[in-house]
């Protein structure tokens, strides 16, 4: 058994196989073996090497028939190596000898025979050595068992371990194969963090080398809630856990009854609790929560994972019907976010050495007005059927904004020349994500309706913490003054316009917060589905003019230190048994 610490990305417990999903650049330990595992581990090995002998075999095949006899020998070549008896001989030597795992006993034996290749006098010879390794990590893969497939494939339960998750891999979760995942690299605020809690499925993300520590099929514990991942647990822990996975349950369970509630403060200050979506087939989650409507709709998940632009008829139907579904409650369209992390193949994006602060966003909708304008008059075809509200992203100054308006502007034109109708009151936003765009909210906010604070890069920004880095995930810290000072400066220059501002960052469903976004004067919160019972049931427990002066006493504060001390001490205290849930 063993117990590894990870970030918390989403709440839950959950215990199931594990599956190798994405191993990365596999890096191979020497894992000491006890005496009765020695002879299934030469067998393992062994049968790892008939596979990838099989495999080869059908590749050579394939290519032979598609590219040729002289292209197929670089195959023939493989198989020799792997046909070698001294291969398995001396791997199998190497795991009795020294009681070492298969992986570390052939990653040994290989690179003597690499060595061997390179240092050959013949040119073509010495170039053989990349085959060896080639093979290796062929072997290797079949002897931990890695299989690189689609998510949409799978055909069992399963928990993912992958190096990383791309979005188009998180947004094929929804069908309930995928019961929790683990990655090596990413923080809170990453996307695939925020899909498994919009998905409500136990996630730890930033467990460094856990591709590593386990092999396809071990039964691992996923405690979500604590960041916790258990590998091949022993009968008392997995008795612990099935107990303790049964007391969440309940514990969601007894929120259930908060569903039809208002969610309004014991003194009567109404607010409203959306949900955040990035795919339609979220919707029915987040209705069964409670939600009141959708803060943040990431559109730019209609564009990952295909080799085509979706149509403006595409996106018309896919709005259209998250409005009906939706209606009477609004829906906030935010244009399309590409770029930072979310890559698609049907617009040329360049290559950046930081894409985060680089071609992303709106900046890439002004980069390519054509495809935005595709994007800007599906959202309006679609807002007559609903309550429809659009927000433009990662504004940072009012020349950008006004930019995004005239594309607006001029796609209502081009709809009104054609006689299709539009709501003509929509209301339009822009997302405070920016350190830029809260110090301007003032003059900002004399230009849209409404703003939406993206606190998951509004940290990044104004810290300077990539939010998908595990080495500096300890540093992104919500509760930094600088954060809460811009988070305040938003809300008051909003306030003072008379217009309303929500929160669609994931601080906005961290029970930690409520009380002090409460007291700031944060009209609407929104987040994913499976955090607004928590958050309701917080805000239902408080009074407004006792958040009004917490978030005072916190605004008082020098230091991050202090105001996590503050925080967390009173949260704790009044709220324990919903935070450490
Ligand atoms: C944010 O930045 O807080 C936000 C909600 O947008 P995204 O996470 O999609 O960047
Ligand atoms: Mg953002």
């Amino acid at each position: 058994m063993i117990t590894l610490n990870g970030i918390h990305a989403s709440p839950g417990i959950v215990i199931g196989k594990a599956f190798l999903f994405d191993i990365g650049s596999y890096r191979v330990e020497k894992k000491e073996i006890a005496s009765i595992q020695i002879e299934i581990e030469v067998y393992h090995f062994k049968e790892a090497v008939l596979k990838t002998k099989e495999e080869i075999k059908k590749i050579e095949e394939k290519v032979q028939k598609s590219m040729g006899v002289d292209i197929a020998k670089i195959f023939s070549a493989h198989l020799m190596v792997l046909e070698d008896p001294l291969l398995v001989l001396d791997v199998a030597q190497k795991i009795r000898e020294e009681k070492v795992c298969a992986e570390y006993a052939l990653e040994c034996v290989l690179q003597n025979i690499a060595n061997s290749f390179s240092a050959m006098d013949d040119e073509y010879l010495r170039e053989r050595a990349v085959d060896v390794f080639d093979i290796g990590r062929r072997i290797l893969h079949n002897i931990i068992g890695v299989v690189r497939m689609n998510v949409e494939d799978l055909t069992e339960e399963v928990i993912l371990v992958a190096h990383e998750l791309s979005p188009s891999d998180t947004a094929h979760m929804h069908d309930g194969k995928v019961i929790g995942f683990v990655t090596e690299i990413g923080g809170k605020t990453s996307h695939a963090a925020i899909m498994a809690r919009a998905l409500e499925i136990p996630a730890v993300v930033g467990l460094k080398d856990i591709t590593f520590r386990l092999r396809n099929n071990d039964t691992i514990i996923i405690d979500g809630s604590h960041g916790v991942v258990i590998i091949n647990p022993d009968k008392e822990t997995l008795n612990e856990y099935s107990h303790r996975q049964d007391e969440y349950c309940a514990f969601k369970e007894g929120l259930t009854w908060l569903r039809d509630l208002p969610a309004q403060t014991e003194d009567g200050f109404r607010v409203l609790l959306s949900a955040n979506i990035g795919k339609s087939e979220e919707i029915e989650v987040v209705k069964r929560e409670g939600a009141e409507g959708i803060g943040l709709y990431r559109t730019e998940y209609l564009y990952l994972d295909r080799e085509d632009l979706p149509s403006e008829e595409e996106q018309f139907n896919e709005y259209k019907a998250v409005l009906l579904n939706l209606y009477p409650c609004p829906v906030v369209i935010r244009t399309i976010d590409l770029g930072g992390d979310k890559f698609c193949t049907s617009i040329e994006l360049p290559l950046e050495v930081n894409p985060f602060l680089g071609l992303r966003a709106i900046r890439l909708c002004l980069r390519h007005p054509d495809i935005f304008k595709v994007q800007l008059r599906a959202i309006l075809r679609a807002s007559i059927y609903g309550k429809a509200q659009m927000m433009f992203p990662l504004i940072t100054e009012i020349a950008e904004l006004q930019q995004a308006k005239s594309c607006l502007l001029a796609a209502k034109r081009e709809l009104d020349e054609e006689n299709i109708p539009f709501d003509r009151h929509i209301q339009i936003g822009v997302m405070i994500e920016t350190p830029s765009a809260a110090l301007i909210a003032d003059r900002l906010a004399s230009e849209v309706d409404f703003f939406s604070i993206g606190t998951n890069d509004l940290i990044q920004y104004t810290l300077a913490i990539d939010r998908i880095n595990e080495e500096v995930a300890h540093l992104y810290k919500p509760f930094h003054p600088a954060v809460l000072r811009l988070i305040k400066m938003t809300i008051d220059a909003a306030h003072k316009e008379g217009k309303w501002i929500g929160m669609c960052g994931e601080m906005a469903g961290e029970p930690l917060y409520t009380v002090l976004l409460l007291g700031l004067g944060l009209d609407e919160f929104s987040m994913s589905g499976s955090s607004i019972s928590k958050i309701k049931k917080i805000i239902r427990a408080t009074r407004l003019d006792e958040a009004k002066a917490f978030a005072n006493e916190i605004m008082q504060e020098t230091s991050s230190n202090e105001i996590w001390d503050v925080l967390n001490k009173t949260m704790m205290e009044r709220f324990g048994n919903i935070l450490e849930i």
